[in-house]
């Protein structure tokens, strides 16, 4: 059975960075809604148009959108070798609908990782946080600067700061982590899966109190 995995938390909080690496360590594909969605939109498909204005708005995008790419993307893989989802859930009726998704492919959750940081320094990550446009690498202009200012370090294209990073956006999308996300964290109390992690100081110190906590599993 595959290592899955949910990385829950509030935007900003690291979980994209993170998710990458452990990705790359265990050889866990990583699943981020986000950065399905915000392909969807750069390629101009149908979902993309339909979720841009929520996404915009820095509101969720709905369930039934967002289950219908989860489900897509599970069925392109081998799911043997587990997952990690990466900003999904993000309510309760999508955990419920990934419960029955994972019974039906005989397969359970092993560990939500909750992601803890104070909002002041989730306001400063988010307000310096870059992307790439094309390949979804993510920089930080102080804490994770590129090797050239302004460009992505895998492909060379100009970074930009997401629409929803702005500053009246990100006000939004934190009251909607508090309302319809963070309940996700007693819900997975409530079956024993949930553990959760000190997001605080840099990088390199993340990922290793991350790695020990996966570590124990
Ligand atoms: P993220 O990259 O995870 O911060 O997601 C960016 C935006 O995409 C969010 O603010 C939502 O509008 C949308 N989104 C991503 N994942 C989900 C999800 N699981 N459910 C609903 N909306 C989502």
């Amino acid at each position: 059975m595959g290592l899955n995995l949910i990385f829950l938390g509030p935007p900003g909080v690291g979980k994209g960075t993170q998710a990458e690496a452990v990705s790359a360590h265990f050889l866990v594909p990583k699943l981020s809604t986000g950065d399905l969605l915000r392909e969807g939109v750069a390629k101009g498909t149908p979902l993309g148009k339909e979720a841009k204005a929520y996404m915009d708005r820095g509101e969720l995008v709905p369930d039934p959108i967002i289950m219908g790419l989860v489900r897509d993307r599970l069925a392109g893989t081998n799911c043997r070798e587990g997952f990690l989802f990466d900003g999904f859930p993000r309510t309760v009726p999508q955990a419920d609908q990934l419960a029955a998704l994972l019974e039906s492919m005989e397969q359970s959750l092993n560990r939500v990782v909750c992601f803890v940081l104070s909002r002041e320094e989730i306001v400063r990550r988010l307000s310096g946080r870059r992307n790439c446009p094309r390949c979804q690498a993510v920089f930080h202009v102080e804490s994770r600067p590129p090797k050239q200012e302004g460009q992505c370090d895998k492909c060379g294209t100009a970074l930009v700061q997401r629409n929803d990073d702005q500053p009246e956006t990100v006000e939004a999308r934190l009251i909607v982590y508090e309302n319809q996300t963070a309940p996700l964290i007693q819900y997975y109390k409530n079956q024993n899966v949930l553990s959760e992690l000190d997001a605080s100081g840099p990088i390199q110190a993340v990922q290793e109190r991350l790695m020990a906590l996966l570590s124990s599993l």
